[in-house]
């Protein structure tokens, strides 16, 4: 089914008071950690939700969008075509779609494995990353395992075409956040340490942003905070 056969969510009135109340948490967490708002980036994650809920979003200003599957993403960004939305590719990639994502997404926050790096790489097409890191002892929850990444970020720091932004991570579901957001800005000073630009750090979700930001996050991925709750996929 195509997205655009979910009911329009643009008519939703409490969208722009969700949005509000995020800008607001983000500002409220920048403030406590002595940080600057202006300096983090919120990245709405917009997955099964239509491409009538973006263009709402654009609407209130909203620029910067999250997707985690391939086809889902490649569907919106084309029906957005022309607007002012860029497109974060979250989700864990294929290596044969790696191509394709290259095509419409501006910044892929989901790098896990050298392979990856080498599919993505083109000096002819740059493309804004993150490295994954697993933050869970679960090799299916996607990301390198803390193990490798020192390896993984030589690899795409060294890369043609490919820009290290930084770390990206998802707190495992048993563990306090704060603890496992302490333990991936140990590891962002490691990959610094090789790689001095990858300064970002993509952390933070609807239920955690507090905790990431006060470790160190600069893009928070926020869904359903914002989107109100996911319809079931097709
Ligand atoms: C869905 C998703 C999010 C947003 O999660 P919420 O809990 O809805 O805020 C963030 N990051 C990734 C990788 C996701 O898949």
């Amino acid at each position: 089914m195509t997205t655009s056969t979910f009911p329009s969510s643009s008519a939703d009135p409490e969208l722009a008071d969700r949005l509000a109340a995020v800008r607001e948490r983000v500002a409220e967490a920048a403030r406590s950690a002595g940080r600057e708002p202006e300096d983090l980036t919120t990245i709405v994650v917009t997955k099964f939700h239509p491409a009538s809920l973006v263009r709402a979003l654009l609407d209130l200003g909203a620029t910067e969008f999250g997707e985690n599957r391939h086809q889902e993403a490649r569907d919106k960004a084309a029906e957005l075509d022309g607007t002012a939305a860029r497109w974060h590719f979250v989700g864990q990639l294929q290596g044969k779609k790696a191509r394709q994502v290259r095509a419409y997404a501006d910044v892929v926050h989901s790098i896990d494995r050298p392979s990856l790096v080498d599919a993505l790489a083109d000096p002819a097409h740059p493309l804004d990353v993150f490295v994954q890191v697993n933050l869970t002892d679960d090799p299916g929850r996607g990301g390198v395992a803390p193990a490798e990444l020192e390896a993984l970020v030589e690899h795409a720091d060294a890369a043609p075409g490919l820009r290290l932004l930084g770390l990206m991570a998802v707190a495992p579901l048993d563990e306090e956040p704060a603890r496992a957001f302490a333990r991936l800005r140990g590891l962002a000073d490691r990959a610094r340490s090789i790689a001095p630009e990858a300064r970002f750090l993509s952390a933070g979700m609807s239920a955690d942003l507090e905790q990431a930001v006060a470790e160190g996050a600069t893009h928070l991925r926020i869904g359903t905070a914002i989107t109100g709750s996911r319809p079931v996929a097709g």
